[in-house]
Order: structure tokens, then sequence, then C-alpha cells
């Protein structure tokens, strides 16, 4: 393997290799060679040592860190509120907590039209949120609208935690809808109409100069718990699957240890196959699961049979509880989420499939992995491991702050900056 410093570098993040003698195994350079690339890398501030790693001490085995300065990224997760069922809306606005309103934080923006929100956040290399803002939107509004407001946001963010906007080497946004790999922009997104094809990273790069990634929120949140911080704990290799039960259905898939996105960004929309149910979608077709089994149709089943569940944290409250009804429902969705996702696991034989979202409660996923084991053939599901995920809402800003950091630091990007 020839491999130039980007290289090096990778095997150093990956903690594949850490001290010159690792990487000249790693790599048959030559120990000049090695010892050049490594000092380039410790030179741009990309790479420091770390102390010793063994016993024998000295130079050969000081162990190398990734620890680049200048590369906090700037991320903002939108997110759609819940649409509630109409006896709970009746009850007024109070009755009605958005996954962000659920955070002790105030809302800052209007609250007058949506329940949309925003979670934004300043994220080190390493992953660790230096500092973050809710912050209430209307994604109906349009992007005209929403986008300048999360921008202005940003600057406010950075003013408040004391950072200047030159230590920023990266804007990550996620959205509920999926993006086109090919020219980074929303495909067709069915839950938000005006956002097709608008020039999101284009507008961001007015205000921020830096590269700028737009992802669908799935695909963020499961690169983040696929990282060593989250479930998945970096396991490279295996095939790994998010799927996040919250207000809506989605989920997200790692394959070889990159976001998989299909081939216009719809891989994972599990939410519209069609189960053959009678609910319609927002997205206006008939059937889907996210009609007949994501929270939204949950709290519209629940209030059809006389209960008074308002939001998706009081059902989550009823599901502790043990609510006969609540755990009657939970269970029928789980059923028919494990269904769809024994194709998946069919499909990809995954290493993981992580339960995330404010319905990842342990009947959802007990539920999800029988419905799991008796549509897979036992094969598929023998090594498999079904759990919940482990960073909750954090998830969507650690993965979106990764991707801007692994395409900084890839091993071309790498190359090309040292020259
Ligand atoms: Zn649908």
């Amino acid at each position: 393997m020839a491999a130039g410093a980007g290289e090096i570098l990778q095997l150093i993040r990956s903690g594949r290799a850490t001290t010159r003698t690792q990487v000249l195994e790693a790599t048959g350079l030559s120990r000049v060679t090695v010892a050049q690339r490594m000092d380039a890398l410790v030179a741009a501030g990309i790479v420091r040592a770390a102390g010793s790693a063994g016993a024998t001490g000295g130079r050969r085995s000081e162990r190398f860190v990734f620890d680049p300065a200048d590369s906090l990224v700037l991320v903002a997760a939108l997110e759609l509120g819940e649409p509630v069922p109409d006896a709970a809306a009746q009850r007024g606005p109070q009755a009605r907590p958005s996954d962000a309103a659920s955070d002790s934080a105030p809302l800052r923006g209007s609250q007058a039209h949506s329940s949309d929100a925003a979670e934004l956040a300043v994220v080190d290399p390493h992953g660790a949120l230096l500092a973050r803002m809710p912050l209430a939107v209307d994604v109906a509004a349009g992007p005209g609208v929403v986008v300048p407001q999360l921008l202005d946001a940003f600057d406010e963010l950075l003013a408040d935690a004391g950072i200047k906007p030159a230590a920023v080497g990266g804007v990550a946004l996620s959205v509920p809808g999926p993006v086109d790999p090919q020219d980074h922009r929303l495909s067709d997104p069915p839950v938000m109409p005006g956002w097709g094809a608008w020039p999101v990273v284009e507008a961001v790069r007015e205000r921020f100069d830096v590269p700028v990634h737009l992802e669908n929120d799935a695909d963020a949140m499961a690169y983040g718990e696929f990282t060593e911080l989250g479930a998945g704990r970096g396991n490279r290799p295996q095939p790994f699957v998010l799927v996040k039960v919250s207000g809506y259905l989605g989920a997200g898939l790692v394959i070889d240890g990159n976001t998989y996105r299909g081939t216009d960004g719809g891989a994972g929309d599990v939410g519209h196959v069609d189960v053959g149910g009678d609910a319609i979608c927002r997205c206006g077709r008939r059937g889907c699961l996210a009609a007949e089994a994501g929270g939204a149709a949950l709290l519209r089943r629940l209030a059809e049979a006389g209960s008074d569940v308002g939001s998706l944290a009081e059902l989550r409250a009823l599901a502790e509880r043990g609510d006969p009804l609540v755990t009657a429902e939970l269970d029928r969705a789980a059923g028919l989420i494990g269904r769809v996702l024994a194709v998946v696991v069919g499909v990809l034989n995954p290493a993981d499939l992580v339960v995330a979202g404010e319905l990842a409660v342990p009947t959802m996923i007990a539920g999800i992995r029988a419905g799991v084991y008796a549509g897979a053939q036992p094969r598929a599901t023998a090594r498999l491991r079904i759990r919940p995920a482990v960073l909750g809402p954090d998830a969507v800003l650690i993965g979106l702050a990764r991707v801007a950091v692994d395409d900084r630091f890839s091993a071309e990007a790498v190359d090309a900056r040292l020259g």
C-alpha cells in the first residue's frame, strides 16, 4: 500500500496504527518516509504526539492522536413538529410539545405558526457539543425564510459562546427529507413543500465560506450512532441500520463505514413502504408504514379509541407505566415496523439494528425484535444485535459534525492541503 500523509491520518484516526512503528508495519513505507509524512501531519496541526504507547518509550513508540486545531463544525438539525390529533389540538398550544420544546431551554424565534424546531450546535472534531441552541422554525414557510433564520442563529450561537467564526471549518445541516447525493439538494421532499431544488448549500456558503453539507436527518442520526460515541461503536465493516421511531418513521444505513444514501437520497426511507392500511400518509398515499405505525399515527389511533394522550412524551410516560391501551398500540406498531425491517435485514444482513427516537421504549424494541425474527430467516438474524440508541437527539448533531470532519480530513483532502 503506497500511503500518503492522508492515508496515514486515516490509520491514526481509526486507531489501527498510532505509532511510527505501527504505521511502518501497516503501510510498508520506509522509516524515513513514515517520519516525514507524520511530521508533516504534526506541522499542519492535524495530529499531535500524546505520550508513549509502550513500556519501551522512545521516539518510535510515541503515540499520535488526531487533534486538529481550527476545525469546529456548526451543525443544525431541522425537525418537523409532531402533528397532533384534533382532540389534543383543542386543548391549546401547551398540550403540543415538540421534541425541542421538551428541552428545558427556552425556544428562540416565533412559535406562532408551527411546532417545527431546529437544534443548533458547535461541535468539536471529536464530537463534543461545545454550545447549543434550540430554535423554533416553520418549515412550511420555505427555505427563503428558514435558512436565513438558521444563519442568524449560528451568528448568535458563536457570539454567545465566544467562538470566532474563523475557528469554524465546516457547516452541516440535516433536513427531514431525502437529499440527492449528486447535487446536494433536497430531492422531491414529500413533507417539505417549496424546498425541492432550493440551493440551501449555496445560501449557507454565502455567509460561511467553508465546506457545507446537507444531509437527511435519519442518515445523520444513523451516522452519529454508528460512531465510537454511539451504539455502533464505530464497528467499521459491518452494515449498520438505524430506525427512528418518533412522530414519523425513517431509517438510515451505514455500509462499509459510510452513510449509504442510494441513487437519489431515498435509501432507508422505510416510512413510506405500503403495509396495507387505510390511513392517509403525509406524503399523500394510503397505507404507508409511517401513517400506520409512526408516533402521529399512534396519537391519532389513541384519540379514536377515546384516550386523551396529547403528545409523544405523554405516550412514552404511559408506556413506561404499562398502560394497557398504549402497550397494545405500541405492540401493533412495533409488529408492523418489524415486518418491514425484516426485509431490510434480509437484504443487508446487518450486524446492528438500532432503534432511536422518542418512542424507542422497551415495548417498541421488543415488538420490533419479535417482528424481525418472525419475518426474517434465522440465518439473517443469528448475529444481529437489536438494541436501543444511546445518544438520543444528540446523534443527529454528532453525525452531522462527523460528516463534515470526515470530508475535511479525508485522505484526498489532506494530501491536497499538504501538497
Ligand atoms: Zn407516505
